[in-house]
């Protein structure tokens, strides 16, 4: 058990890429053989039909990209340029720190990904479901990835909600009545319907449950996502940011007198600035300033 668990995740493996591909398949599969049949029976727009389509071929792009591009490797050849780009905060990351796996000096923002085996400059986190660190170089892959994964969830949760309504009223289901345990007759209410739904039409009254579940989950995230962005935070610094001064850090060595040392966010330069760092990394702006 040991082992597997630490094959799934401390070892880069293809596991959780299947299996965001498979599940993804198996939706798509199922909105394509029952729902947009379906709908379109009952008179759909197509447009509003073919829209989880548009938003797949845009996330299985962003999805390849994230999966394959460097996050921000830092070797022997960038490190210079890379030690330019952040200021170090002497807290969360004091200046002249080593990294002996990599044996480069560590860039303010940067961390050694244990499962990649690789110091990344602005390291986020390391992802599972895409095989790769989040840094740097792939965070705008990675939030566009996440952000068509969330609304074609959605879109999905949305167009199966109104065809299962549409589907109630044009059958005049809710006005039926039926005879209950008791011999009583009772109107038709909510959870007989779902009952009912669910077994006539099982696999679309499951898809729906699973397809509203990850749109909450991956709504949560991307929200997460996105506050850290307009805060020019990363996962790593914001896990850190609270015990950044540092009792559990080795390398910050203060005398047992000193004042605790509270992390402050110095990257930040406003909103539309911070997002701006996310779709042009900071990397890029040095090397045109170095050039
Ligand atoms: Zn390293
Ligand atoms: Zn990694």
């Amino acid at each position: 058990m040991r082992k597997v668990l630490h094959y799934l995740f401390h070892t880069r493996n293809h596991t959780f890429i299947m299996l965001h591909l498979l599940l993804q398949g198996l939706v798509y599969a199922e909105y394509t053989w029952e729902v947009f049949g379906y709908c379109q029976e009952l008179g759909f727009s197509l447009h509003y039909l073919l829209l989880p389509y548009l938003l797949l071929v845009i996330n299985l792009v962003f999805f390849t990209l994230s999966c394959v591009s460097n996050p921000g490797t830092i070797t022997k050849a960038n490190e210079f340029s890379l030690l330019q780009v952040y200021e170090f905060d002497e807290v969360m990351f004091p200046k002249n720190m080593k990294c002996f796996t990599c044996n480069v000096r560590k860039p303010a923002r940067s961390k050694h990904c244990r499962v990649c085996n690789r110091c990344v400059h602005r390291f986020d986190h390391h992802c599972v479901w895409v095989n790769n660190c989040i840094g740097a170089w792939n965070a705008r892959y990675f939030l566009i990835y996440l952000l068509t994964l969330t609304a074609s969830a959605a879109t999905m949760a949305v167009v199966s909600t109104v065809f299962l309504v549409q589907l109630v009223v044009v059958s005049d289901l809710y006005l039926e009545t039926y005879v209950d345990d008791l011999g009583h007759l009772q109107v038709i209410d909510i959870v007989f319907l779902i009952q009912y739904l669910f077994l006539t039409l099982p696999r679309i009254v499951f898809m729906l449950g699973f397809v509203v579940m990850l749109s909450f989950l991956l709504g949560g995230y991307l929200c997460f996502t996105l506050y850290l962005a307009a805060t020019n935070q990363t996962t790593n610094e914001w896990y850190r940011g609270d015990r950044a001064w540092c009792h559990h850090c080795p390398h910050v060595a203060r005398p047992p007198s000193a004042e605790p040392q509270v992390y402050r966010n110095i990257h930040s330069h406003g909103l539309w600035s911070n997002l701006g760092e996310i779709f042009l990394p900071a990397a890029a702006h040095c090397a045109e300033k170095m050039n």
